[in-house]
C-alpha cells in the first residue's frame, strides 16, 4: 500500500510507493542511458583513487587550455594567469545566466550567475574528486556566495547540475553560484519551518531510529524519512549554523566529504546517473536556529509529471528505508578512500 509521508523540512507531501521499484533488479528501469551520464564509462573506476591525469576535451570551454572560451574568471584556486591554465578550481560568470546584472527595479530578475568549474578534469563530477578537491570547491561556492552577499544581495546559494537530466548543458563537472535581489518564497517558507525548530537534528533523529543514515560521522548523510527522491539524501555538518557563508572551513572540510562519499555510493549503485546537489541556506539575517545549511542530493531518475504538476505532492517509488540499505553497502572499494 503507497504511503503518504511528510517531508517537514521541504514541506512537501510525498507519496511512497515502492510498486514497480520494490525490487533491487528493479532499479536498472529507471537509470538514464550513459549518453546522459558524461565520464561515467566503465574503466573510469579509478578516477577517484588514481587521478593520472585529467581528462579534456578540446571544444570544451571549462577545460584547461580553453579558457578563452569563458567569459574573463572571476576567481580561481591554484596558479598560473587568469583566463590562462594553471588552476585547480575556475570561476566565470554564467554566459547564459537566469538573471541579469544590471540595477535592480521593480520586475526585473537581477543578481549574479556564475559557474564553479570544479577541476581541469572534463570526466571528474563531484563524486569522483579527491578529498582536497571537493574541499577545495566547497569552499570556493561558499567564498562566493559570502561575496555576494557582502555586495548586497538579497540571497545567494549554490547547487550542482551534474547530467543532462539534471539541468546541466555543458558536460564538464560544474557548480553553479546564483545571487538575488529577492528572497525566494522557498526559502522565506523553509526558514520559517526551521524557526519553529531546528529541522535537521530531529529528522536525523528520526532517521537513526530507521536505520536510514547512509554515511555516519561529523557531517552523516542520510535518506529522509519521507524523502521526496528516489535515492535522494541530505548532508549536513551537526553544528547549527543556519547560513553556508558562514560556515567554518572546517565544517565545510566534513560537509565536503560526506556529499562527495554520498554520491560516490549513487554513482557506485545507480551507474552514475545525474544528479542534483543544492545547499539549502538561510538569507541575510537569519540566524542560528532559525535555519540549518545543509545539502540535499537528488539523483534524477524520473520525471516530475502530470500528477507532481496538478497536485504538488511528489511520488517516490523507491522507499527510503530500501534506499538507505541498498547505498550503505554501495560502499566505494576499499583502495578508493
Ligand atoms: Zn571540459
Amino acid at each position: 500500500m503507497p504511503e503518504l509521508r511528510e517531508d517537514p523540512i521541504s514541506g512537501r507531501s510525498v507519496i511512497v510507493a515502492a510498486g514497480r521499484a520494490a525490487r533491487p533488479h528493479t532499479v536498472a528501469e529507471v537509470v538514464p542511458p550513459p549518453a546522459e551520464a558524461p565520464g561515467t564509462r566503465a574503466g573510469d573506476d579509478d578516477r577517484r583513487r588514481s587521478r593520472p591525469e585529467a581528462s579534456m576535451s578540446a571544444d570544451c570551454p571549462f577545460c584547461a587550455g580553453n579558457e578563452a572560451m569563458t567569459p574573463p574568471e572571476v576567481a580561481r584556486t591554484g596558479g598560473g594567469e587568469p583566463d590562462a591554465p594553471g588552476w585547480r578550481v575556475r570561476v566565470v560568470p554564467n554566459l547564459y545566466p537566469i538573471v541579469g546584472a544590471g540595477a535592480h527595479v521593480n520586475g526585473s530578475a537581477t543578481g549574479a550567475h556564475e559557474v564553479v568549474i570544479l577541476s581541469p578534469d572534463h570526466r571528474a563530477d563531484f563524486g569522483a574528486l579527491d578529498d582536497d578537491t571537493a574541499v577545495e570547491v566547497l569552499l570556493v561556492m561558499r567564498d562566493r556566495v559570502g561575496h555576494h552577499l557582502d555586495a548586497g544581495r538579497a540571497f545567494a546559494f549554490a547547487f550542482v547540475n551534474h547530467g543532462r537530466a539534471a539541468g546541466a548543458s555543458i558536460a564538464h563537472p560544474h557548480a553553479q553560484v546564483v545571487a538575488l535581489d529577492v528572497v525566494p518564497p522557498r526559502v522565506v517558507e523553509m526558514a520559517e519551518r526551521f524557526a519553529v525548530q531546528d529541522l535537521v537534528p530531529g529528522e536525523l533523529a528520526a532517521a537513526r531510529a530507521a536505520d536510514l543514515v547512509v554515511i555516519d560521522g561529523p557531517a552523516p548523510a542520510w535518506c529522509p524519512p519521507a524523502s521526496p527522491s528516489a535515492y535522494g539524501m541530505r548532508c549536513a555538518h551537526r553544528s547549527t549554523r543556519a547560513r553556508f557563508d558562514e560556515a567554518t572551513d572546517a565544517e565545510i572540510r566534513v560537509v565536503a566529504l560526506g556529499v562527495r562519499d554520498a554520491l560516490a555510493r549513487v554513482d557506485t549503485l545507480l551507474g552514475s546517473p545525474a544528479y542534483n546537489v543544492v545547499v539549502h541556506t538561510g538569507a541575510p539575517g537569519v540566524h542560528a536556529g532559525e535555519m540549518h545549511w545543509h545539502a540535499e542530493l537528488v539523483p534524477r531518475l524520473g520525471h516530475h509529471a502530470g500528477f507532481e504538476f496538478g497536485t504538488g505532492m511528489l511520488v517516490n517509488v523507491v522507499p527510503p528505508e530500501q534506499a538507505a540499505t541498498l547505498l550503505r553497502a554501495a560502499a566505494p572499494a576499499p583502495d578508493a578512500a
